[in-house]
């Protein structure tokens, strides 16, 4: 709650064939994925909107969106 800007995860862009190393880069652990055949999900409860993950992705599948 709080935050002005919000990411938003593509499925369509991620692949799903690997693990998400953006797992390992959010600073506050907000990104899990159930397998590697499956999009990251966010928690936007643990997410501060730092953008990290939106720099991070190299197939651009995590948005960042203003509320
Ligand atoms: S914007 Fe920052 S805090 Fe939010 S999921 Fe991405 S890396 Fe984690």
């Amino acid at each position: 709650m709080g935050n002005l800007k919000t990411v938003e995860v593509r499925e369509t862009r991620c692949p799903r064939n690997h693990y998400c190393p953006l797992i390992r880069i959010c600073p506050v652990g907000a990104i899990t994925q159930t397998d590697p055949f499956s999009a990251p999900v966010i928690d936007h409860e643990k997410c501060t909107g730092c953008g990290r993950c939106v720099r991070y992705c190299g197939y651009g599948a995590i948005m960042m969106k203003e509320r």
